[in-house]
């Protein structure tokens, strides 16, 4: 029988800290699992230190590392769906290189896998190492999510999944260039499991996401998945219309029966002001739908590949891999 090929993915940009001991931990939950082959995928999204010499240096010694390294930093959305175009396992398992994740999950997901699950997610019981500020935000944005597009958007879930091939051969079929891949693993469906975790806080190195950025992909979370914003603005011009209408009827009987002194200026003038904003906001609403259009409509490819190395099919020795066992002296 055909022995069957797994994928870990493994997306990274500046991690050389914590290359070595994500290797290492790897290896000894790859080692307890001798039933399937192994593909070890890493993208490097355009890293600058040297992320990418370490993983080449890997692959001189271990014949399941491949590496996709892109033309430049496309971020992390882009690096994985590189990584589900190149990968060949019959499954595919999604990784975060700063040990986030904990690797001994992988075990139980392929056990999941091998019940016939083709989406078994990790979701975080506790959000170690985060700020309540970041813990409260993420949730509040979970919910207006999951409210305006209808769909059970998985909450503290993030990418570290194990997919069958046929949600990977899905997932290569969206290619929209603003991607928010979590609401797109719900969205291609497939029997889903999930199973807890505790996210453990980063191994080394600094963590690349920012507020800003958050906040970029919480709008575009938003955004791509649903156009309740668009309907919002049509509820909200309907409501301020049909009251204004009504203050009008009474401004005209007011007028008629009491006849009119001319003031209110002030009144007049916060009226104005109050409406010009809202109708900004509402164009910039449609702007940045139109926007979204304007920038799928060019079609340009995701992503470019400066180098890519397969997976190799003759190993060449152990006997590196002990140096690195020894270049990592932290204990695992
Ligand atoms: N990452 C990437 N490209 C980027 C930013 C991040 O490939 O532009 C990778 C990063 O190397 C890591 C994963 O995505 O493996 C998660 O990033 P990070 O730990 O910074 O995010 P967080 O865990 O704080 O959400
Ligand atoms: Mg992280």
């Amino acid at each position: 029988m055909n022995r069957q090929l797994l994928t870990i993915l493994i997306p990274m940009y500046n991690e050389e800290e914590v290359l070595d001991q994500l290797y290492l931990r790897l290896l000894q939950v790859v080692d307890e699992i001798p039933s399937y082959d192994f593909e070890f995928l890493f993208v490097d999204d355009g890293s600058k230190d040297r992320s990418l010499e370490m993983v080449q240096e890997m692959r001189t010694f271990d014949k399941r590392v491949s590496y996709i390294s892109l033309s430049r930093n496309f971020g992390k959305e882009v690096a994985m769906m590189a990584g589900f175009d190149y990968a060949k396992g019959d499954a595919l398992i999604i990784i975060d290189a700063d040990l986030q994740d904990p690797p001994e999950l992988i075990e139980e997901m392929i056990g999941f896998w091998e019940q016939g699950y083709d989406d078994v997610f990790a979701k975080r019981r506790h959000r170690k190492g985060e700020t309540w500020l970041k813990k409260w935000t993420a949730k509040t944005f979970y919910q207006v999510l999951q409210k305006s597009s209808r769909m059970p958007i998985q909450e503290n879930v993030g990418d570290f999944r194990l997919l069958d091939r046929r949600c990977v051969e899905a997932l290569k079929q969206l290619r929209e260039s603003q991607r928010y891949t979590k609401g797109m693993f719900d969205w291609i469906g497939y029997r889903k499991k999930e199973i807890l975790y505790d996210r453990d806080e980063r191994a080394a190195g600094k963590t690349k996401w920012n507020y800003l950025k958050l906040f970029d992909l919480a709008i575009e979370g938003i955004l791509s998945f649903t156009t309740v914003p668009l309907r919002l603005s049509s509820i909200l011009g309907l409501v301020i219309s049909g009251a204004s209408f009504l203050f009008l009827l009474y401004i005209v009987c007011k007028t008629i029966f009491f006849g009119e002194s001319v003031d209110g200026y002030p009144s007049l003038v916060t009226v104005i002001v109050l409406l010009g904003g809202i109708q900004l906001i509402v164009i910039g609403i449609i702007g940045e739908y139109l926007g979204r259009i304007f920038i799928e409509t060019k079609k340009r490819p995701l992503y470019f590949v400066d180098v890519y190395n397969d997976r190799k099919e003759e190993n060449s020795g152990k006997r590196e891999e002990r140096s690195v066992r020894e270049r990592v002296k932290s204990p695992l």
